[in-house]
């Protein structure tokens, strides 16, 4: 029995698998970005090198993450941050939402934080009155179209620049335009006024330096810098897994995360916030809060065998090069993390049994643990997902149907016999595809049943 997500990604994948403009898209998009990611390793002295001593750092604060929190948490709360430690989705929301209470908020300026996406942030503050207005372009691209992110790092890689300048032209009033720059600055003049208005600027964080007890921003636009340092209020949303043991294992990601992540050597804009502004500094916010967020990831934490995928950070390279994606595209998948990674964490995160279906959404191509900097072994925990699932609730027709499946193929005589004696009703079964029972039905629906060839490739090269 598919479950309701199971079944809408079902419905969603198989009309965008055929929306041959849709798939072009995504792969127009995609072509300067692998060009320019191929380009940015080459400067690598040794990526594989690399790759092993990314996985290796985030290994050891995963598997020592209490201490590393500890350490990063005393020395943000001793310079005034006020931290909070949010079990779940829930809890982030209410603390957050309280603390705009408290403060007399009116309006609030938000950097891209898929960790906000994750707990659904923006629709608590509206509910509760605020404004809230994202910064990042893609991300404002988005919201404006009442839409969630398509990909982790691309958020609004499905348009076109023609989308979206009628989509400015509709709700800003612009003049039409395809040109990147003039669309950039339309979108500039409306964040601008809106960063002043800002009572609360929330941001993410890329890494949290358990050394210096600073968090980590990395961007292209600046305005994550401004988010964070114009309003009077700061508040950071971090997953509790983003921790690093030191300041000096940025000088590994900062590019790595820049050259997987978009193909750059580095990203325009890094910042380093180790609370709010102390008595001797001009500028930057009176308060400082960091809401570290657990939400199923300690759960992950406590699975051995799965616990490599908390490495990840983010960097979206695995969704382009999985073919999945680039074919059913990211809001298919209806989750805050979409492709592989996501496909591996979504079920712990969301329950595994509404979700085991996106571990099917996967060739097992292998193309995704190729390419993550942080060595996550992805399609190999798609398949412990399947096998996690089968084992909570097996399924006896599917079990009787593997265990045939495996008698047969285990004799290759009798499934010789079986597939010529099955030839002559091929075409009954191909006319009759519409009226046969389900599963059946479904499974025929995207099958083509060639004709049986007459001498089967055993024979052949038996008689040769
Ligand atoms: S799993 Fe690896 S490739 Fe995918 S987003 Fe995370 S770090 Fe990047």
């Amino acid at each position: 029995m598919l479950s309701s997500f199971a079944a809408k990604f079902n419905t969603r994948a198989t009309r965008l698998t055929a929306d041959l403009e849709h798939r072009a898209k995504i792969r127009s998009a995609l072509r300067s970005y692998e060009k320019a990611r191929d380009e940015k390793k080459a400067l690598f002295q040794d990526w594989e090198a690399a790759r092993d001593g990314a996985a290796t750092i985030k290994w050891e604060a995963v598997n020592h993450l209490d201490a590393y929190l500890g350490r990063f948490v005393e020395k943000l709360e001793a310079r005034g941050t006020k931290v909070f430690w949010a079990s779940n989705a829930q809890e982030a929301r209410d603390y957050i939402v309280a603390l705009a209470k408290e403060k007399g908020a009116h309006s609030i300026i938000k950097s891209k934080t898929m960790t906000s996406e994750e707990i659904h942030l923006n629709d608590s503050l509206r509910q509760a009155g605020y404004e809230v207005v994202e910064s990042d372009l893609g991300e404002f691209i988005v919201q404006l179209r009442e839409e969630a992110p398509y990909h982790l790092v691309f958020p609004a890689m499905h348009l076109t620049r023609t989308e979206i300048s009628d989509l400015f032209h509709e709700k800003l009033h612009s003049a039409p335009t395809d040109n990147p720059e003039q669309l950039t600055m339309i979108a500039r003049r409306e964040l601008r006024l809106k960063y002043l208005r800002a009572d609360i600027g929330i941001s993410g964080a890329n890494f949290g330096i358990a050394e210096t007890g600073m968090i980590s921003i990395t961007e292209n636009e600046g305005n994550a810098r401004l988010t964070t340092a114009l309003p009077r209020v700061h508040v950071a949303l971090m997953g509790i897994e983003k921790v690093i043991p030191k300041l000096s294992d940025l000088a590994l990601f900062l590019p790595m995360l820049a050259t997987a992540g978009t193909g750059q050597q580095i990203t325009c804009y890094n910042s380093l916030i180790g609370g709010p502004r102390q008595p001797d500094e001009p500028d930057g916010p009176a308060e400082f809060h960091l809401v570290l967020l657990d939400n199923g990831r300690t759960q992950l934490l406590a699975d051995a065998e799965q616990r490599d995928a908390l490495h990840c950070i983010r960097c979206g390279a695995c969704l382009n090069v999985c073919p999945i994606f680039r074919n059913v595209g990211g809001h298919t998948y209806a989750t805050t993390y979409q492709g592989p990674i996501g496909s591996v964490i979504t079920p712990h995160l969301r329950g595994l049994m509404d979700w085991k279906h996106l571990s099917y959404a996967s060739s097992l191509c292998g193309a995704c643990t190729e390419v993550c900097p942080v060595k996550i072994d992805l399609h190999h925990h798609l398949l412990h997902n399947r096998r996690n699932a089968v084992a909570r609730n097996p399924d006896k027709w599917e079990r009787f149907a593997f265990r045939a499946f495996a008698r047969l193929t285990a004799n290759p005589g009798l499934l010789d016999k079986l597939v010529r004696l099955s030839r002559p009703f091929l075409p009954l079964v191909r006319a009759a595809r519409q009226i046969m029972p389900p599963p059946i039905k479904g499974w025929l629906a995207s099958r083509e049943l060639p004709a049986i060839a007459l001498r089967s490739f055993r024979n052949y090269w038996k008689s040769r």
